[in-house]
């Protein structure tokens, strides 16, 4: 084996799946079955899924990108359509509404990581057709907001759920409501680097509308109503049942792992809160962060990402460029300072590793790591 090169490491998939015996045993059984495609381990995953999120409906799909991408079509998204997104994002939520033929309109985000629901409004236009609010590092949006605003437009919400599994704010009734069951439908990723993760691409859309679930059903799957009828046109996108034995094997630990990551992101706040340099986001109380990502704000944040990946420790940065100003986005005419929020936190911002395999030991050496650079620029 080659050194690690790095103390504190930000992938922890070694130690994750290292001890699968079980799992292996289970995959030598259900291979012989042939029961590959929309299998019946696929339907007992849904099952779970649907419960765990707290949704009727659980749909499983090829990717988080494809559960977007189904939920906007089952709402009917198309061809010049517009969607409401938040402006610093993955490039997927984007990808998902361009791959419908319809145009991301971007909101920017405020210091939760979410988009500002207050500045919704003024970017519906007549041919806005659904919003996408992304609850971005695990944190949510302020939905309750989010959702009374577009039900007074009429307009469908369809969540990126893709880093917010178990991610919730306050419902209706005070109680808090997961991430992914506010809007007609929400959208999960089980890739490698999300909380509830199988190996390989996949996804979940939920929904608890009957109707919009048999529409999702069928868009999964060619849009056929049985092997001979074709109801209406629509994808290739199952979540592989051979995925769905890994993700029956892990679901059960979700509760666990959104704890153990939870109580990371408490250690780290504790003491980053008292640092000079690093400005902790403020955390709402009424809400359920699942730290998908650990994020914070950093004085020479370069200089700090640098100092850290010199010493050994694997901070990222969630994204350097902002979305509008990529090439790939050049035809939406935006020009840099159209959104200020996330152009100060393509500058600002920092992520360290926040998994539920860290151990305190690695985050006391990222804490101490980060402390050692202000102690030495004063
Ligand atoms: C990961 C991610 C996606 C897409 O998920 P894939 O499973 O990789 O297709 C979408 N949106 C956000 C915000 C993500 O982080």
């Amino acid at each position: 084996m080659t050194m690690p090169r790095f103390k504190v490491r930000y992938s922890y998939l070694p130690q994750q799946f290292g001890q699968t015996d079980d799992l292996w045993e289970q995959l030598k059984k259900f291979v012989p079955s042939g029961d590959f495609t929309l299998g019946e381990p696929l339907a007992k995953f849904e099952g779970r899924f649907a419960e765990l999120i707290g949704a009727k409906h659980a749909i499983g799909v090829g990717s988080g990108t494809d559960a977007l991408k189904l939920g906007l079509k089952a709402v009917g998204v198309g061809h010049g359509d517009e969607v409401i997104t938040a402006a610093n994002t993955f490039i997927a939520t984007v990808g998902a509404i361009n791959e419908l033929g319809a145009t991301p309109v971007f909101v920017d985000v405020n210091d939760t990581f979410c988009m500002d629901v207050s500045k919704v409004e003024a970017a519906i236009t007549k041919r806005t057709k659904a919003i996408m609010p992304v609850q971005l590092t695990g944190e949510i949006t302020d939905m309750a907001a989010l959702m009374k605003l577009a039900d007074g437009y009429k307009l469908p919400v369809i969540e990126d759920a893709c880093q917010g599994i178990l991610a919730a704010g306050p419902g209706p009734d005070g109680r808090l409501k997961n991430g992914g069951t506010w809007g007609v439908a929400g959208g999960f990723s089980l890739h490698p680097l999300k909380n509830l993760n199988v190996w390989g691409d996949g996804g979940v859309v939920v929904t608890s509308d009957d109707q919009v679930a048999k529409t999702l059903r069928l868009l999964r799957n060619h849009g056929m109503r049985n092997r001979d009828e074709i109801e209406i046109l629509g994808f290739n996108s199952r979540l592989d049942t051979l995925q769905a034995v890994v993700g029956n094997w892990l679901i059960g630990t979700t509760h666990d792992i959104t704890a153990k990551r939870i109580a990371n992101g408490a250690y780290y706040d504790a003491a980053f809160s008292q640092m000079p340099g690093i400005r902790v986001p403020a955390r709402r109380s009424n809400v359920r962060r699942v730290f998908h990502l650990y994020m914070v704000f950093a004085d020479d944040r370069d200089g700090l990402f640098q100092h850290c990946l010199d010493n050994g420790i694997e901070a990222k940065i969630h994204y350097p460029i902002p979305l509008y100003l990529q090439d790939a986005l050049k035809h939406l005419r935006h020009k840099e300072g159209d959104f200020p929020v996330t152009d100060r936190h393509a500058k600002s911002i920092l992520s360290f590793p926040c998994d539920q395999h860290l151990t305190r030991a690695e985050q006391d050496l990222v804490i101490d790591t980060v402390g050692s650079f202000y102690a030495k620029k004063r």
